[in-house]
């Protein structure tokens, strides 16, 4: 028996599924990835849809998943084409038995699932699809994922008190070896249309894309530096590798899977400590499950402009603002500082993107879907569920029942950054700020302004917007679309 295995968002051989199944029929396994030219084109506002420092990192993770899979005796086939062709080519050209591959559930993958299973009908070849991309199984859920709870809170009390976390399927010792093939190699950023860039190096953490990677920064994090016992107080950081755990770009390439995490978080509770933090890990996780399980349940509305509620709202597409916001220029220190360090390195803190996305909705006003497309382009962790989902949550149009809710931007900086550290990191023109001033360098008179080597509206912008009165009027606009709802 031959069984082509198909990757896609699980670049790992730990608590793999399809792989566990095939070794358990001692089948042939004939592992695929393939570089999908759709994913390297635009998005909807014209963004490349995969920016340079996510596909760098998507090349290292193949990478890795190649080097693996010939340690263990077997191979990556590499192709670069429509998965629904070049995978059918290679499953008829080895005379395979089966494919197996794990399920995705939104709309463009959904496409090339549709079409695979198609040609696949056509060669009479059976194909299988595993879920594999939460801490908790559909099947395991105490509702129909149908009937999914509107709001979080809910979610989770009814998942922690009635599911399990199914154990991780081991990674295997050994892998036979692939019949001839054609193996292929990895396209380099050039093949896929990008110019390579060397990140920033005041960012977080210089991330490596794979599975190897993925595990050592897991025994780093718990481990090494014992961060797990405090991540609960320290997760609302912007500065800084070990505010937070990081795991986000791995878990979106499934490098790493959440349930492995949630292992390791169990092992950490009986040899360290067993506290909030912990605890509170895997409540992050859970939201994760949740945005994956919302996005099964709505389909294609988390992509709409009304988003899941349906919610009418009338949102401005204003380039001009939304390339201040992009370029972090909007006189805001802590929106520029966060757009900048997105821009420069791929990441940005939670703290920062709900920041940003507040900002971007409820002082400009404008198409949320351009900021959710511009974070699709440059986050090397996009994940399509977490990043559209939190989008949604953020602009008010998710299951959000609260209404329209606003981040007062000078007092999160306060709050998050009180000696404004974080924002003179990513804006040396800033850096002689005094403390008082930093998060409101509008505040700043002539004088000071010479003292501290900054001319407004010269050296860094004049607010873009009034805080309060942008607040007031795109609350209106708000509470309109809520009226004729
Ligand atoms: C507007 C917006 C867009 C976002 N887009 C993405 C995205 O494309 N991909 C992505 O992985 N996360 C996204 N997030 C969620 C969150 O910001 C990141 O998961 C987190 O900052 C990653 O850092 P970390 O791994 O150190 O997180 P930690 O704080 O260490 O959390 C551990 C893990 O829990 C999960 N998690 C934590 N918070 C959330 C959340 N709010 N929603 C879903 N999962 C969460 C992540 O998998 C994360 O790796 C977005 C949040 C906002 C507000």
């Amino acid at each position: 028996m031959r069984i082509l295995l198909w990757f896609r968002n699980d670049l790992r051989l730990h608590d793999h599924e399809p792989l566990h199944r095939t070794l358990e029929q001692k089948a042939e396994v004939i592992p695929v990835y393939c570089f999908d030219p759709r994913q390297f084109g635009q998005t909807r506002f014209g963004f490349p849809k995969t920016g340079t420092y996510r596909a760098q990192f998507l090349l290292e993770s193949v990478a890795d998943l190649r080097a693996s899979l010939r340690d263990k005796g077997a191979d990556l086939v590499v192709r670069h084409g429509k998965p629904e062709e070049e995978v059918a080519a290679i499953a008829k050209a080895l005379q395979v038995d089966a494919v197996y591959w794990h399920e995705e559930i939104t709309s463009e993958e959904l496409a090339v699932d549709a079409a695979l299973e198609q040609q696949l009908a056509q060669l009479k070849i059976s194909y299988e699809i595993y879920w594999g991309t939460t801490l908790y199984h559909p099947d395991d859920l105490p509702f129909d994922v149908s009937q999914l709870p509107k709001v979080f809170t809910s979610f989770r009390k009814k998942v922690e008190k009635s599911s399990s976390v199914y154990p991780a399927f081991p990674s295997p010792n050994q892998l036979p070896p692939l019949p001839k093939v054609d193996l292929g190699e990895l396209p380099s950023l050039d093949d896929l249309g990008l110019e390579p860039k060397v990140p920033d190096p005041r960012g977080v953490l210089s991330f490596n894309g794979g599975e190897t990677e993925a595990l050592q920064r897991l025994q780093h994090y718990f481990w090494d530096v014992d961060k797990l016992r405090v991540y609960k107080q320290n997760r609302n950081g912007m500065l800084g590798a070990n505010y937070s755990s990081k795991f986000s770009p791995w878990l979106a390439l499934g490098c790493i899977s959440p349930r492995k995490i949630y292992e390791e978080v169990g092992a950490y509770e009986q040899q360290r400590v067993k506290n909030d933090s912990t605890y509170w890990l895997v409540f992050e996780l859970l939201w994760r499950d949740f945005f994956r399980f919302i996005c099964a349940k709505h389909g294609d509305t988390v992509f709409y402009p009304s988003g899941l509620r349906g919610l009418k709202v009338a949102w401005k597409e204003d380039w001009q603002r939304f390339e201040l916001w992009t370029r972090g220029e909007t006189g805001y220190p802590l929106v520029d500082a966060n757009m900048r360090e997105l821009a420069a390195t791929g990441f940005m803190s939670n703290r920062g993107r709900q920041n940003v996305a507040s900002f971007l909705t409820k002082n400009l006003g404008i198409d949320w879907r351009m900021g959710a497309e511009w974070f699709e382009s440059l986050l090397i962790d996009y994940d399509v569920c977490s990043n559209w989902g939190n989008w949604n949550y953020t602009a008010g149009v998710g299951n959000d029942a609260r209404g329209f809710r606003y981040f007062n931007i000078p007092k999160q900086s306060k709050d998050y950054d009180p000696d404004g550290d974080y924002v003179k990191h990513w804006l040396p023109e800033l850096q002689k700020l005094p403390r008082r001033k930093i998060h409101s360098p509008w505040k700043l008179d002539k004088e000071e302004q010479k003292r501290c080597n900054v001319t407004l509206g010269v050296d860094y912008p004049n607010p873009v917007v009034d805080l309060q009165k942008s607040v007031q009027t795109n609350e209106a606009i708000y509470n309109a679309a809520v009226q004729i709802r």
